[in-house]
């Protein structure tokens, strides 16, 4: 049987791109090669043109032309705002990206149901503020909240500090609707906060980088804004001390709102780049927000205190007013692009390891950047496991490029050891497709895949992501 991978090495023809067209109508398509350009990049700083770019309205029109992608086997690739850092949105096999940001209207907020119902390109920033005009708020949070899509959170499940209390994407929507590789239109899921009828179809399709289906409309679960909020920071003279912190701050039952961590190089560059005093001799910090009603919140701070209370702790403090906690939550802000700044190649990873196995991991990541000569800077969030580790590589050093990829093999092979796995929140994408068989096994990949084929028979969307390069789609053509 031939085996084809869905490609465009001839380009778009003249017929399918005027069909595309009559599909949407010419000012809403880019396919000059200037303007296609700027939608071939995203986070990962990698870069591959579009032959065209479409800027959908509606449904119909996606399933249209999906309908036209799939009989003409174009490839297509969703975009939100290209924020992630895998790759996810840059169109490796050329083709079609379909952009969402003129689908961003917010269709309803229903506050009598803690509801709201979003296009896909609204972003996320835009669903917090129109849900605190109501009292509520969205829960993922990633730190890219202002520019990202609701969209992008979906096919990603993203989250962000908050996730440790409130969850990730995937426990925040209650149901889609979407368009498959066919053009066939689905909706998944209720308007409900329970339902049990047929295949949760709603949290297959959250996380897979659109390549099963194209998230055209959600339905947003929304929480109340707790009355209050307070954060606080611990530091201490080992990380093995931090790392107990968390294990005893996790099986508390006042489980705090947020809970970073910065091991002893991210410290350094936070002392470059702000003037918040951190004494000499610190190895780790926690960063910790507590919310809830007025009358608990007190409760809840003395609950953080006893649990990082230890011999190796060198200080606690509670943030006295709300510019302070503001410029403490600025400056965990400002670390991944600071990180960029000093090393505009850095590799930045987002492993996961149950909590316990913080300690190990940053032990064995010391470890690593001595073999290998790279500097290694973690951080991120300690109360899910979830740290981003970043090689700082200078693609001017010889040795650094040399090691930098090894360097990496060996991160994910201490990962695995651990018990943990390769991504919490960025997910695979195109950067680290050649890793998942590491972490997920033969038959159980096979399964996804056979999957994919279900949702996207031709093998149009988003072709190169997620699965190895062997994973071909089989034409029976
Ligand atoms: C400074 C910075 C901080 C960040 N912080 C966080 C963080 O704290 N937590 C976190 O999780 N991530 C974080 N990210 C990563 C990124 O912001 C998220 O992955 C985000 O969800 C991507 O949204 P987007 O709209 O930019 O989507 P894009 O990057 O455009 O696309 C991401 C994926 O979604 C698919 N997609 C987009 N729209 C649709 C759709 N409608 N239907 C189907 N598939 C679709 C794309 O094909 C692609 O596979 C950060 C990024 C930056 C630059």
């Amino acid at each position: 049987m031939p085996v084809t991978h869905i490609s465009n090495e001839n380009g778009l023809k003249k017929s399918s791109i005027a069909s595309i067209i009559s599909v949407v109508g010419s000012e809403n398509v880019l396919t000059d090669k200037t303007n296609c350009w700027v939608y071939g990049y995203d986070n990962s700083r990698k870069h591959t043109a579009p032959d065209m770019v479409v800027f959908p309205e509606n449904k119909t029109e996606v399933s249209n032309i999906c309908k036209i992608c799939s009989a003409n086997k174009i490839p297509l690739t969703a975009r939100g705002r290209g924020t992630n850092t895998t790759g996810a949105s840059i169109p490796k096999a050329g083709g079609l990206v379909l952009s969402f940001e003129r689908m961003n209207r917010i269709l309803k907020i229903d506050t009598g149901n803690s509801v709201m119902v979003v296009q896909p390109g609204v972003t996320n920033g835009e669903v917090q503020t129109a849900a605190a005009e109501h009292g509520f708020f969205w829960a993922p949070d990633p730190t890219s909240g202002n520019y990202c899509t609701v969209g992008g959170n979906i096919a990603t499940n993203a989250a962000g500090p908050r996730a440790v209390k409130y969850g990730t994407t995937s426990e925040h929507v209650l149901g889609l609707h979407a368009i498959l590789g066919t053009g066939e239109a689905i909706k998944t899921g209720a308007y409900t906060t329970k339902s049990v009828v047929g295949y949760d179809l709603t949290r297959l399709i959250i996380g897979s980088e659109g390549t099963l289906a194209l998230v055209t409309e959600a339905i947003l679960k929304l929480t109340p804004l707790p009355e209050s909020r307070a954060t606080l920071s611990a530091t201490f003279k080992s990380t093995q001390a931090a790392a107990n912190a968390v294990t005893k701050i996790m099986a508390q039952p006042k489980i705090p709102s947020a809970l970073e961590f910065m091991d002893s190089s991210a410290i350094e560059i936070v002392r470059q780049y702000n003037d918040l005093p951190i004494a000499d001799g610190i190895k780790a910090l926690l960063m910790i927000e507590v919310d809830g009603s007025k009358n608990t919140i007190d409760e809840s701070i003395e609950a953080i205190k006893t649990a990082t209370s230890m011999p190796d702790q060198v200080n606690f403090h509670i943030a006295r007013s709300e510019q302070e906690a503001g410029k403490l939550w600025q400056m965990r802000k400002a670390l991944s692009p600071a990180l960029r700044k000093l090393a505009p190649n850095k590799i930045n990873e987002d492993v996961v390891v149950p909590v316990s196995m913080i300690p190990a991991l940053i032990n064995g990541l010391e470890a690593l950047s001595n073999q290998f000569n790279i500097p290694i800077v973690n951080f991120g969030h300690a109360g899910n496991g979830n740290i981003h580790v970043n090689l700082l590589f200078d693609s001017q050093n010889k040795q650094q490029v040399e090691t930098a990829r090894p360097c990496l093999d060996k991160v994910f092979e201490l990962v695995l050891k651990l018990n943990g796995s390769l991504s919490g929140e960025h997910g695979i994408g195109y950067e680290k497709r050649d890793y998942i068989k590491q972490e997920i096994p033969g038959v159980t990949l096979d399964l996804m895949w056979r999957l994919k084929q279900q949702f996207d028979p031709v093998g149009i969307l988003n072709p190169g992501k997620i699965f190895p390069e062997e994973f071909k789609i089989t034409d029976t053509s």
